[in-house]
């Protein structure tokens, strides 16, 4: 099912997000994780994330399938600038058209391992909107894309950073997911100004569980999401103490999520890092509103 006609029924849309196995071995647990999720959650779509380079991709293309084939569940393939020209993406996009794909996460891409900076690939794209508009013009694909409520790190202001995301919109993106975020305030904020800037999309709300506070830290360095001052020294005063860190990070997330719903977001995605737990425990809450 194409995902914009989720947000088009009433009802919050909730989506799970993956990576991609590295083993056979692996592969088969993340089934396993994903069986259970549908049993626990009945979840409306998962998405599987794109890697650098190398066999990941490959396997992110298998997972989809196998997610919506084997276990009957809208499936979403994220898919990146790094490294691919056009043919290589058109040949992705008719592979992922084969399987009964209808969902894309379009994205540029962080560039991989060791490197710096992206690098467009020579007969390539350097913007997420420009792939997003090949993807439209090649496909029948209905298109996610990427938006920051703290800004993208490379954007040089905020009203760059919305001009670009309003540029995805333009090209055919049809949702937008938010990266992730600990404070609301922040994505009222943001969904405030992208309105005024024209931008009619669902926004949906990225929200990414608490486990492990050197894991959170390392992440919001790298995409540039701030952590409370506050929550930071609860996770601090425990980071030693896993089940401690998890209760406070469910916590964190209930409290987020519910203000997020009732306030209207269009449904919620969490950035599951693979493991179903803290996302059932914060889903299991949230249904009990
Ligand atoms: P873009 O929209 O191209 O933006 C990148 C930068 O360029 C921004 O600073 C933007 O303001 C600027 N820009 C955009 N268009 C223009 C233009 N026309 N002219 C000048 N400047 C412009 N990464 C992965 O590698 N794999 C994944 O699977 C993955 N999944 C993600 C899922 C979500 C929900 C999110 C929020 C991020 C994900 N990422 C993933 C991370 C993402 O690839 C990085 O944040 C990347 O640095 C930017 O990707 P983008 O699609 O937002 O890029």
């Amino acid at each position: 099912m194409k995902i914009s006609r989720m947000h088009d029924q009433p009802g919050p849309v909730f989506s799970f997000e993956f990576f991609p196995p590295k083993t056979q071995k692996s592969a088969d647990q993340l089934m396993a994780t994903v069986a259970e999720l549908k049993e626990m959650i009945d979840p409306d779509f998962v998405s599987v994330t794109y890697g650098a380079g190398g066999t990941t991709r490959e396997r992110t293309l298998q997972c989809v399938a196998r997610i919506q084939r084997e276990l009957k569940i809208t499936s979403m393939a994220h898919l990146t600038c790094v490294g691919h020209d056009r043919a290589e993406l058109r040949r992705i996009g008719g592979l992922l058209a084969e399987d009964g794909i209808e969902n894309i996460l379009v994205l540029r891409g962080d560039p991989p391992k060791g490197e710096e900076q992206f690098v467009q690939a020579q007969g390539g794209f350097a913007h997420a909107s420009d792939l997003a508009g090949f993807l439209r013009e090649e496909f029948q694909f209905d298109l996610g894309g990427a938006c920051y409520p703290e800004a993208h790190p490379e954007s040089k202001t905020v009203a760059d950073d919305m001009e670009w995301t309003a540029k995805k919109v333009t090209n055919g993106v049809t949702f937008l997911t938010t990266q992730l975020f600990f404070e609301n305030r922040t994505y009222w904020s943001f969904v405030e100004r992208a309105r005024k800037a024209g931008i009619k999309v669902p926004i949906v709300p990225g929200i990414m569980p608490i486990t492990n506070v050197g894991q959170i830290e390392r992440f919001t360095k790298m995409c540039g999401a701030g952590l409370p001052p506050e929550l930071a020294d609860r996770l601090d005063r425990c980071r030693e103490d896993p089940a401690t860190v998890m209760a406070i990070g469910i916590e964190h997330a209930v409290l987020q999520c519910r203000e997020l719903l009732e306030r209207g977001a269009p449904g919620i995605h969490f950035y599951t890092l693979n493991k179903s737990p803290a996302t059932c425990a914060i889903m299991a809450a949230l249904r009990q509103i």
